[in-house]
């Protein structure tokens, strides 16, 4: 902007220049005088020079005057204040001669530019080249003032002014419009950083170039704010440390917060464990290692054995408090690089590199051992117990699965040997879960056309007073087409753990309930497995397979086995609630394998017990004779209705009897058997009862 401001002074000023030297003319070439002295000859020398002549170069500071005649002939001539020959003027005719011709034929008063100066004569001005150098060149008419002399244009003698613009001149504009280093050039070589304005002539011709430093605010201004400048500059890279410093540590915080959510996505967010996506991938780095070195690497795969029991009676939050005991005391067991992994609910995982056998043996019955101890939750002692399955590398394989697999089947099998346990893989249980996958295949098979390999048999059950036939339990049976009679031991639990159960126990169901309605009066029970129990649809799969029978409610009962109610949610005692409410009796099987405390009968919601039958081969030991006692009086002080199992002799009939054991089932009296025969049965039955032999007391040992 001030460059461009300078420019613009600059062309106005040089304009002005050329108005007030023309302007400076007319303090004398308006004059009456004038004309007259012009016109006069011989000239009046003196009065030349001292009004037209060497007082413009005093006054005004012209360089040179030359008066003319209307012919354009030179009469008079000064140059640098000193009157010479009029001759002088050839030199000058070449740039003065046509500004005197135009002068004669235009005749017009300028206009100026300049708003102090009112011009009054007709002129012409412009820059020339004088003497090779640059000059202010304006001529005048000299006229009458008065009016009184009256002359054409063609007829007025001229005045003609010279200013050249030299160092003095531009110095003088310079320090008057604050440009410094102002000078003239003929060739427009300003230096870098300089600014130049073209002097221009009438016609538009370059005749030089006005050059000068320009004036640079900026900079003035930067070199006075120099120290207020650094002082900023100083502020603004603190300033910009600091930004960087807090974005720095943003980027430490949005690492820490990425490293954290790293942590979360592998971690186990309860216990701090790794969690399976981390168990995983150490799983691999460590066969990795163990491949490369060849040494072995144990899997142990944990699961808790009455988590859930603790889980639904004391609630979550002592589960939670349950499951982080465990995770420390699993890892206090284990060395700092062996890796403790929670799968999920109660499953936790082990690895243990460079085991030999002894350390593998060490490390699991260590952590059996220290999980079976009580664990203190809520102000409660709680035992849950732990099985391992463990799988080793290279023995087992080298492949995650495969020792994953392993490892399962060994936990399978320690679960099924009694939990509280570990055990190793062995092939021969490859074998077994081979059969058991094998018998899954032919249980579906076999469940697409129930009616053909699936029948129920139905084992009588008397009372023990009368000794008539009150019921009958359906038991499954699966006549295989190859491997004959398979009996539901076998394949039960698989369909349990395949969840076949549910559609196998509701054809039982049905086929039980329409098969009884042959039966006037008897009752029928059915097993039921805790997986069908639990689930929601039971209730109403037991009522409409009533519904379309038409068998009585009171007819029907539902066994459950003990250690399915113990370790059942609350959905199964809501099921079992909602089945009593329809009139459906229910009844606890098993009894006395569930470890369940005796004085828990009175708060059983069952109407019947189930003394299993190892309780009643034991009727003639003095223990197992009192236990059976106190379970009949505890029972049936709580009004509940005993059957006992598996009753095979007469000696443990007629205890039995005799303690007030209400209903006898068991060989003794009738095995399982078709409908048919079951039809047959209660048409040849006898009113007289089969009494234990001789009604003499069962045998005992004193
Ligand atoms: P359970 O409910 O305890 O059934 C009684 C089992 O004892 C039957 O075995 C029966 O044949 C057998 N038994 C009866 N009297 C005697 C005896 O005097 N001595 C001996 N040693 N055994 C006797 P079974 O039929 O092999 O059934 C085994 C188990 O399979 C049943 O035990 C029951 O838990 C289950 N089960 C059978 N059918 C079904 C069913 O339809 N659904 C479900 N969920 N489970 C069933
Ligand atoms: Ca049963
Ligand atoms: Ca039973």
């Amino acid at each position: 902007m001030a460059h461009q401001r300078d420019r613009s002074i600059v062309t106005l000023v040089l304009e002005q220049s050329m108005e007030r030297i023309a302007h400076a003319q007319e303090s004398t070439t308006i004059w009456d005088t004038a004309v007259i002295e012009a016109h006069k000859r011989p000239l009046d020398m003196a009065w030349m020079d001292r009004n037209l002549g060497i007082w413009f170069n005093e006054y005004a500071g012209f360089d040179e005057v030359y008066v003319l005649t209307s012919t354009g002939q030179p009469i008079y001539a000064m140059r640098g204040g000193k009157r010479v020959i009029p001759e002088n003027y050839i030199a000058v005719e070449d740039v003065a001669g046509p500004m005197v011709t135009r002068l004669r034929h235009t005749n017009v008063i300028p206009k100026t530019i300049d708003g102090d100066i009112a011009m009054l004569s007709p002129g012409q001005a412009d820059f020339a080249i004088v003497r090779g150098r640059p000059a202010i060149i304006s001529a005048k008419p000299i006229l009458s003032d008065s009016g009184n002399i009256k002359e054409k244009p063609e007829d007025q003698a001229v005045h003609l002014g010279i200013v050249f613009l030299d160092q003095d001149f531009f110095a003088r504009i310079g320090s008057q419009y604050g440009l410094a280093d102002a000078r003239y050039q003929i060739a427009d070589g300003a230096d870098g950083g300089e600014s130049s304005v073209a002097l221009l002539d009438h016609r538009r011709h370059v005749i030089g170039y006005l050059v000068w430093r320009p004036f640079a605010p900026g900079q003035q201004v930067t070199i006075m704010m120099a120290p207020v400048l650094a002082l900023v500059i100083l502020l603004s890279i603190g300033v910009i440390c600091m930004l960087a410093n807090r974005l720095a540590s943003r980027t430490i915080d949005l690492d820490e917060s990425r490293l954290q959510a790293q942590h979360q996505a592998m971690h186990d967010g309860l216990t701090g464990l790794a969690n399976r996506a981390m168990f995983e991938q150490r799983f691999d780095e460590a066969l990795g290692r163990s491949r490369r070195h060849n040494t072995p690497l144990a899997l142990l795969f944990i699961d808790l054995d009455r988590f859930k029991k603790v889980n639904d009676t004391l609630g979550h939050p002592a589960g939670d408090l349950l499951i982080e005991q465990v995770a420390r005391r699993l890892v206090a067991e284990v060395r700092g690089y062996d890796v403790v992994a929670r799968l999920g609910g109660d499953e936790f995982a082990v690895l243990i590199g460079e085991p030999d056998q002894v350390a593998i043996d060490g490390v699991c019955s260590r952590i059996v051992s220290q999980l079976g101890l009580p664990f203190s939750v809520s102000g409660a002692q709680t035992y849950i117990g732990a099985s391992i399955g463990v799988a080793i590398a290279p023995d087992h394989g080298f492949d995650r699965t495969e020792l994953t697999r392993k490892a399962d089947i060994a936990l399978y099998r320690a679960k099924a040997e009694g939990r509280s346990r570990y055990v190793l893989f062995d092939p021969e249980m490859d074998e077994d879960v081979r059969a058991r996958e094998a018998m899954d295949r032919e249980l579906r098979k076999a469940m697409a056309d129930c009616d053909s390999q699936l029948r129920i048999h139905y084992q009588p059950v008397f009372s023990a007073r009368t000794g008539a036939i009150t019921g009958v339990e359906a038991l499954l049976r699966w006549q295989h087409p190859i491997n004959g009679l398979v009996t539901p031991d076998a394949f039960i639990r698989a369909a349990e753990e395949t969840g076949l159960i549910e559609v196998l126990g509701q054809w039982v169901l049905r086929r039980a309930v329409e098969d009884a309605k042959a039966w006037p009066g008897l009752r029928v029970a059915v097993n039921a497995s805790p997986i069908q129990v639990r689930s929601r649809k039971f209730v109403d799969c037991v009522t409409s397979a009533l519904a379309e029978s038409g068998l009585e409610a009171e007819r029907l009962e539902i066994e459950i086995t003990e250690t399915a109610l113990m370790a059942a949610s609350s959905e199964v005692t809501t099921a079992l609630r909602d089945l009593r409410k329809l009139g459906i009796t229910c009844a606890l099987d098993d009894f006395g394998t569930g470890y369940s405390s005796l004085s828990h009968i009175r708060d059983i919601a069952v109407d019947r017990i189930k003394i299993d039958r190892s309780f009643v081969h034991a009727v003639n030991t003095v223990p197992g004779a009192a236990l059976v006692e106190a379970i009949v009086s505890l029972a049936s002080a709580n009004g509940l209705q005993l059957t006992a199992e598996g009753v095979e002799t007469d000696e443990q009939y007629a205890f039995l009897r005799r303690v007030g054991c209400h209903e006898i089932q068991g060989y003794l009296l009738a095995r399982p058997m078709p409908a048919e025969q079951v039809t047959a049965l209660l048409q040849d039955f006898q009113p007289t009862p089969r009494l234990p032999s001789g009604g003499s007391p069962p045998m005992m040992i004193a």
